[in-house]
């Protein structure tokens, strides 16, 4: 089964206006010079600067997307996005459950669930990430975390077209510790295992399953050669435009 890998950048809480719109015009750059790239690429710039994003890679063949949403479409909600107000402002794609959210707001499986089953309304894919702490990997619990984890998050009617799973292991995002090729094909093709039985064979065979945490033009060959990998959620390599474009290449 072949699929196209999606390398996207996950800016996180970083960079004013005039350094969004830099990096957006970088990428932008980059993707018109090489129309033939064998990915998608997404860049997920913070709340404010994703109308400024959208604009400025227009016609570029560049995505964005958000960095998470509401589960509901509008009402009283104060300081939060919803998925509907994303596509609004020319998002295709929204990270779901994240372990910065998942820790810093504690978000839990259900509502990633509900987020996702309401970015898939709104007509965005959903971007679920999943992952394990480092205590959790030396307890031996990796699989049973991600696959607890990924059954909990995803909504019905989860497909291949409208849901991208990202595997992130906690202990590898923002360390520079990225997890070796046999560590990741270990948990992506467990993954891909759990997801036959979540949303059959065909889907689960076609859904993308990307790698995130410290990938880098480095270590992002060997990662995205690996069978079940289909590319990168990219936290701080994303920032550099150089960085960024060198792992894409590399598929
Ligand atoms: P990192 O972040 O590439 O900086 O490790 C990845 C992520 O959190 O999505």
């Amino acid at each position: 089964m072949s699929r196209r890998p999606l390398i996207a950048g996950n800016w996180k809480m970083n960079g004013l206006k005039a350094d969004g719109i830099a990096l957006a015009d970088g990428v932008a750059a980059k993707r018109r010079a090489e129309p033939d790239l064998a990915c998608d690429v997404l860049v997920c710039p913070p709340f404010l600067l994703v109308s400024d994003v959208a604009r400025a890679v227009a016609g570029s063949g560049l995505a964005v997307g958000g960095q998470d949403c509401h589960a509901k479409t509008s009402g009283a909600h104060t300081g939060d996005t919803s998925p509907v107000m994303l596509k609004d402002a020319g998002c295709s794609h929204v990270i779901l459950g994240h372990s910065e959210r998942r820790t810093d707001h504690g978000e839990t499986d259900a509502e990633v669930k509900a987020k996702a089953a309401a970015a898939h309304a709104a007509g965005l894919v959903a971007i679920v990430c999943i992952g394990e702490t480092l205590a959790q990997r030396d307890g031996g619990e990796t699989l049973e975390v991600n696959r607890r984890q990924l059954k909990g998050s995803l909504p019905e009617g989860a497909n291949a077209d409208n849901t991208v799973i990202a595997y992130e292991p906690v202990w590898a995002i923002g360390t520079g510790r990225v997890a070796s090729p046999e560590q990741a094909q270990e948990v992506h093709a467990a993954i891909r295992a759990e997801l036959v039985k979540l949303v059959g064979e065909t889907e689960a065979g076609k859904m993308r399953i990307l790698y995130g945490g410290s990938m880098k033009p480095e270590n992002a060959a060997q990662l995205i050669a690996l069978p079940d990998v289909d590319g990168g959620l990219i936290g701080g390599a994303s920032l550099k435009v150089e960085d960024f474009w060198a792992i894409a290449r590399n598929c």
